[in-house]
């Protein structure tokens, strides 16, 4: 249909100029993330909490954590320094959505005081229906939900998550991977319908979720999500991670291509989506986050 038409025509324009997607977009514009979120609401068992979440990050790096008031300070900084900085994005140390406060409190600022910065967030989506409405009040241009099965009896993702924090109490195995994926289903419908822009990341646990893929994929084609992107599973004792079930190894390359096929990506369009830290810095495939340490900025005025 002809208004179909219209949203790709929306999402393409989108893309078309935001580094994480684009290929002629990722030598032209910077991002930066900070990180202002450093609680989580989920386990997962390829997350060790010493370290960056694993929804966007690589483990095995710590970021500095910053308040949103030192976080705007970064951006503002950075952006002098930086002309090509055009998306400032919250992807951890935890769950943007599980420290709302925090996200929701640097996303106003920005939006008063730097309105061209494109803003995204990253989120396992237990918490997303909650706050679909602050996402669009702050013109956040899209969200990137991790979700690694779409199994309704709970089975595959009781393997991934142990448990989840659900009204104030833990709740474990397949009753909390069913709420988790109900939560994330629920949500990314909710900012499609809004014409907010949804990338989905799945983490390739070889034997555990391999075969589940292919579902995950075709449920998000189903819901209006732009892009899908699968990462494989880091597992390395030197990153603190571990595979809770069998002491599952890192998935290979060829595995991660398997997969890929198995669920009819575009290959063109998933590439220039790296895995960067929860405090990256600059053009995507190179990190300037190192240059930029608390000093250098957090006594701006
Ligand atoms: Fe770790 Fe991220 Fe999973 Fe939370 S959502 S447990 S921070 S990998
Ligand atoms: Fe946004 Fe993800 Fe790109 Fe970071 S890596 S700027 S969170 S799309």
């Amino acid at each position: 249909s002809s208004s179909q038409e219209s949203i790709q025509e929306d999402i393409m324009a989108k893309i078309n100029n935001h580094p994480c997607y684009s290929e002629g977009a990722h030598q032209h514009y910077a991002r930066i993330h900070v990180a202002v979120a450093p609680a989580c609401n989920i386990q997962c068992n390829y997350c060790n909490r010493k370290y960056d979440c694993s929804n966007e990050s690589r483990p095995g790096v710590t970021s500095t954590k910053l308040s949103p008031e030192e976080a705007v300070k970064k951006i503002l900084y950075v952006g002098g320094e930086i002309q090509q900085l055009s998306v400032v994005g919250i992807a951890g140390p935890g769950d943007a959505l599980a420290n709302p406060e925090k996200t929701f409190k640097t996303f106003k600022m920005l939006y008063e005081k730097a309105p061209d910065l494109k803003m995204c967030l990253s989120t396992n989506g237990l918490m997303l229906p909650d706050y679909i409405d602050q996402i669009q009040k702050y013109n956040v241009d899209h969200v990137t939900v991790t979700i690694n099965s779409v199994d309704e009896t709970g089975e595959v993702g009781s393997k991934i998550y142990p448990w989840i924090l659900w009204n104030h109490k833990k709740v474990f195995g397949k009753e909390a991977a069913k709420i988790l994926l109900q939560r994330q289903l629920e949500g990314i419908k909710m900012l499609t319908e809004r014409g907010i822009l949804v990338k989905a990341n799945s983490v390739l646990i070889p034997g555990v979720n391999d075969q589940e893929l292919p579902n995950v994929a075709k449920k998000l084609k189903e819901l209006g999500v732009f892009l899908h992107n699968i990462m494989p599973l880091l597992s390395k004792p030197e990153f603190g991670t571990y595979y809770g079930l069998n002491g599952q190894a890192s998935a290979t390359d060829q595995e991660v291509m398997a997969a890929q096929e198995a669920c009819g990506m575009d290959m063109k369009l998933m590439s220039h989506c790296r895995q960067c830290r929860a405090d990256a810095v600059g053009l995507i495939g190179e990190d300037r986050g190192e240059e930029f340490t608390k000093d250098s900025f957090v006594k701006m005025d």
